[in-house]
């Protein structure tokens, strides 16, 4: 029989376990204390616990995802991770240090986390498309990124995205049962406006997640503003078309209050027209949201071909010039800047590329 990491578990089968094991139910919150405030990493260190639990712990679970790790320093301080799962499958998350304007000190430190190994969707211009669907992340999996993180840098994350490999609303179960636990009041982790799930538009899955106990900020990754263009960058509108993209984004507004961040990939000669620029506006006037103009980063590594061969990133002057005709029509707008390039740590660049290069060594 495989055993489940602890970490799969809610606080409610905690309690239950505990429970069956004729333990006193508070037993399940002072297991939860060890592993997430005082990060104990092996059963027999938790001293909260009577020996006889610990032990009837360590028979029942484990409690570690993952097999080793490597990681990769970029120039400009952002940090990736590759994490070896159990079964071999490997995964990436990505450390950012934002700086407040004049550099003087970090404001933010923000992980960005996968919440599958590969990815099912083939979005045109992301790398992690081209390995492929491997499988979901466990909870635990997804949880361990963050600890394994804060360990190794000996740092406390601010905030949390899940923009790394992966479809997260496709992955909902897992996904939403990790956000309840990293969301949880009493272990003081993250609150939910410190973590961004960002999606390709999973239509049902937003209206799900909107009555779920755990909505965050939400993301939705457009790209483009009309459905024949975002169909070539984004296969998955066939599915969900950008109406009813829309319709679930104003639900989820309505349902939380929370406002809606729009990623936007500025490509040269295929998103960035006049056109776009006023239905673009339109949307993001639906309901209150600001729209993230991202530079696109080069997957040629990847060995592109057909319609994601000829994506070329927009010119800096574009991006600018395309984010301030959003700005007079008073959309909040702001250009991101990307993050480890240089060591193809950045978004849509996880895809294990220098895998066999880099990380020879066990
Ligand atoms: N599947 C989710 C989360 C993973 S993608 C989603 O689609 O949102 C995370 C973000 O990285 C998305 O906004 C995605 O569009 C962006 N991205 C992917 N490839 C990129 C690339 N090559 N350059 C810049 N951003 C990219």
């Amino acid at each position: 029989m495989t055993q489940k990491n602890i970490k799969d578990l809610s606080i409610e089968e905690l309690s239950e376990f505990v429970i069956d094991n004729k333990f006193e139910k508070y037993r399940a919150k002072q297991i939860l204390d060890e592993i997430y405030i005082r990060r104990q990493e092996n059963f027999e260190e938790m001293t909260l616990l009577p020996k006889e639990l610990r032990s009837i712990l360590s028979k029942n679970f484990t409690i570690s995802s993952f097999k080793s790790t490597k990681i990769r320093y970029s120039k400009d301080k952002s940090v990736k991770f590759l994490f070896r799962l159990l079964d071999d499958k490997a995964i990436e998350a990505v450390y950012m240090p934002w700086e407040n304007e004049d550099g003087s000190k970090i404001q933010w430190r923000t992980l960005c986390i996968s919440t599958m190994a590969g990815c099912p969707l083939k979005c045109a211009f992301c790398a992690t498309g081209t390995l492929g669907f491997i499988r979901n992340l466990s909870t635990a999996e997804i949880i361990e990124q963050i600890l394994a993180v804060e360990k190794m840098l000996n740092i406390k994350l601010s905030n949390i995205v899940l923009m790394g490999m992966g479809e997260p609303l496709l992955n909902y179960q897992n996904v939403v049962k990790a956000l309840s636990i990293l969301t949880k009041q009493n272990l003081k982790l993250f609150r939910r406006k410190r973590i961004t799930l960002s999606t390709a538009g999973i239509v049902p899955k937003i209206y799900e997640f909107a009555e779920s106990k755990v909505p965050t900020k939400l993301a939705i990754s457009l790209h483009a503003t009309d459905n024949h263009t975002r169909q070539l960058l984004m296969p998955i509108t066939k599915k969900y078309n950008i109406s009813n993209l829309m319709d679930a984004v104003e639900y989820y507004y309505r349902k939380t209050k929370i406002d809606i961040t729009y990623e936007y990939i500025l490509f040269d000669g295929v998103n960035d027209t006049e056109n776009d620029i006023k239905r673009l506006i339109r949307i993001a006037r639906r309901v209150p949201s600001r729209v993230n103009i991202i530079p696109f980063n080069d997957i040629s590594f990847t060995s592109p071909n057909g319609f994601s061969a000829q994506l070329k990133p927009a010119s800096k002057e574009k991006m600018k010039e395309f984010a301030n005709k959003l700005k007079m029509n008073n959309v909040p707008v702001i250009i991101r800047d990307t993050f480890g390039s240089d060591i193809e740590a950045a978004c849509g660049q996880l895809a294990l590329s220098d895998e066999k290069t880099i990380y020879t060594q066990n």
